[in-house]
């Protein structure tokens, strides 16, 4: 061998580091990858995988959340169902949810805007509001305590989770065919299971080929954290359905309150820039004032003009409210918002998606790298955390019978045991969210006349919550 070729050779051998091999390759630090790495740490059957964990954002603020718990609530917030709640305490990650930080709400109140009519679910504890950092937090706690108690060297552990790391590149080696992963810092990582809990963008799905089915809204959900007048006494979440999209209020501890407004794009853009008083007093209005004049309110603001505005939207709300009586009012309205925090206002577009499968050779999908829905019904995350279940479950099963993790024997009962419920739920969501998008008279009557008779069947109400809730 030459001497410039044997250089060449050890420079080359300096630049690449050897690919590392481990069981479960997880991309994605989100609710979904965090629970997935904590839970398969958690189980006695695959406790001993080696596992590896990669995010593309910095987890800093995800880390620190627990010890120093920052006083604002953050803007994306989430509603937990019970069976949810359940499994996070399966995994033992619970009890590092920093209680102050939740709500749980007892009731929810979803009205038309269209119409008077108006429906609501009652049920202890029906579902609770947490922020996605507090979940992810307390998730990042019980991987740190699993290896406490293990008593092994980090390095030893099994979970190695990094962040600020993105996946440039997947390909397959060549000898067996595994997956292998081409991370932004040069590395590469080959392994037995590659699970894509990588968001709606999944590069994960994207390598496996695996299609995925579904449109965009042509909404954007605004999202905020805002001050009620006083700290609530009826724990209630309330969702009025206009015919732009529905505007939801859902309780946070004390007198704090998180929205999420599903919008046009372009309100939902002026939205976001207006006068935060202007914004304020437009969600007031939104669950008090008639289509038509929200409309009005949208076309001066979406031309700029703000003068006399906010005089005009509380004459009217004065106007629309003196008639009732101060219980009606509670029982009809959320409290005011006088509020909000500030840097608090940000948009998502809205889409639906759907993967065909969530499983091929060697790879999974769990959460939204799997489905993505409207947030009407506060199911994206929670469809999610089960998925996790179901995967795990089919891996334990898969260990216990010898089998190779990756295989498609494997993994395929997750997909049957989770795709059918997923897309009925979608197909739900969907179906509402175009319901309530119609103003045609005839429809409005049809479904006002829907929604009263429902509300007026308790029994029908009580299994619509089970089916949401997963009681
Ligand atoms: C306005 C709004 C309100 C919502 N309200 C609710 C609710 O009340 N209840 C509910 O259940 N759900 C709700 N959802 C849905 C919920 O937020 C999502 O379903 C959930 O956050 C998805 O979690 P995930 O872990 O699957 O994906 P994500 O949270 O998207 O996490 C994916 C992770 O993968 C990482 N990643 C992506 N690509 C790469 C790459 N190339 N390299 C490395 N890392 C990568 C990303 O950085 C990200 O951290 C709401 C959504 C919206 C938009």
């Amino acid at each position: 061998m030459s001497l410039i070729f044997k250089r060449a050779l050890a420079t080359a051998k300096s630049v690449v580091p050897p690919v590392k091999t481990v069981d479960v390759l997880i991309i994605g630090g989100g609710p979904a990858g965090l629970t997935l790495g904590a839970s398969l740490k958690n189980s006695s059957i695959t406790k001993d995988l080696k596992i590896e964990l990669v995010e593309g954002f910095n987890l800093d603020p995800v880390k620190k959340f627990y010890d120093e718990t920052p006083e604002h609530f953050t803007n994306r917030v989430v509603s937990l169902t019970p069976q949810t709640i359940n499994f996070l305490e399966k995994t033992g990650s619970w009890k590092f949810i920093k209680q102050d930080r939740i709500q749980p709400y007892d009731s929810i109140v979803v009205t038309e805007g269209l119409s008077d009519a108006k429906i609501e679910f009652d049920h202890h504890s029906m579902a609770t509001m947490v922020e996605n950092v507090n979940i992810q937090s307390s998730l990042y706690q019980r991987i740190k305590e699993l290896e406490q108690e293990s008593e092994l060297k980090s390095e030893d552990f099994g979970l190695n989770l990094r962040d600020n790391t993105r996946v440039e590149q997947i390909t397959k080696d060549e000898t067996n065919q595994w997956p292998v992963v081409h991370l932004s810092t040069g590395e590469q990582i080959k392994t037995r299971l590659l699970v894509g809990a990588d968001g709606f963008n999944s590069p994960v799905r994207k390598f496996s080929g695996i299609e995925s089915r579904g449109w965009f809204y042509n909404r954007f959900g605004v999202v905020a954290t805002l001050k009620l007048e006083f700290p609530v006494f009826k724990y209630a979440g309330w969702q009025r359905f206009l015919p732009t999209g529905p505007i939801a209020l859902l309780p946070l501890p004390d007198d704090n309150a998180t929205l999420v407004w599903s919008q046009t794009v372009e309100n939902s853009e002026m939205l976001t820039k207006i006068d935060s008083e202007i914004f304020i007093n437009l969600i007031n209005a939104a669950f008090v004032l008639e289509d038509v004049d929200m409309q009005f309110y949208y076309k001066q603001l979406n031309k700029g003009e703000t003068e006399g505005l906010i005089e005009d939207i509380q004459w009217r709300i004065n106007h629309a409210t003196q008639k009732y009586s101060d219980e009606q009012l509670e029982e009809n309205f959320p409290l005011k918002v006088v509020s909000i925090e500030e840097n608090s206002r940000a948009r998502f577009p809205l889409k639906l998606s759907h993967a065909d499968s969530y499983v091929s050779e060697r790879i999974a999908l769990v959460g939204d790298a799997a489905h993505t829905t409207h947030p009407l019904a506060g199911q994206g995350l929670n469809m999610g955390q089960m998925d996790v279940q179901s995967l795990v479950g089919a891996i334990e099963k898969g260990m216990q019978r010898g089998l190779d993790i990756g295989n498609p024997l494997v993994l395929e009962p997750y997909w049957a045991d989770r795709y059918p419920e997923n897309h009925l739920l979608l197909g739900v969501v969907d179906k509402l969210h175009k319901l309530y998008s119609i103003r045609s008279e005839p429809i409005v009557a049809l479904r006002s006349f829907g929604l009263k008779a429902v509300n007026s069947m308790s029994l029908l109400k009580d299994f619509m919550i089970g089916k949401v809730s997963g009681k």
